[in-house]
């Protein structure tokens, strides 16, 4: 791709156009974008390509493909100044959804704290 630096920063800054895919029977969580024709997912760290296919798909077909006991939320991966404020923190933590929980907990609509949905916790 022909971005330079400082714009891609400002992608990964806004966040671009990413969503948070949850895994209900694994209760794990990680980010999920799409760039150009492949499908990249994240947890810690840098990117990583999850499928490559022939030709550049939307979120429908994103959300079709991946795993049935997989959803797509909206939302961002917690960074890792969050995360720090939740372990040193007042033992509240934010949901997978967006739901303020206790750091081991799980919000009314069934979503784990991000600590438990990165493995941390
Ligand atoms: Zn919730």
């Amino acid at each position: 791709m022909g971005l330079c630096n400082s714009a891609k920063e400002k992608e990964e800054e806004e966040g671009g156009d990413t969503v948070i895919a949850y895994n209900h029977k694994k209760k794990r969580a990680s980010e999920i974008r799409i760039n150009g024709r492949a499908i990249e997912v994240r947890r810690f760290g840098d990117w990583q390509v999850w499928r490559e296919l022939d030709h550049e798909p939307n979120w429908a077909e994103v959300a079709n493909i991946i795993p049935e006991s997989c959803i797509l939320l909206d939302g961002f991966i917690p960074d890792d100044k969050d995360i720090e404020e939740w372990l040193f923190g007042e033992e509240l933590c934010e949901s997978v959804d967006g739901c303020t929980v206790e750091v081991d907990g799980t919000c009314p609509h069934g979503f784990p704290s991000w600590l438990i949905a990165l493995g941390i916790a």
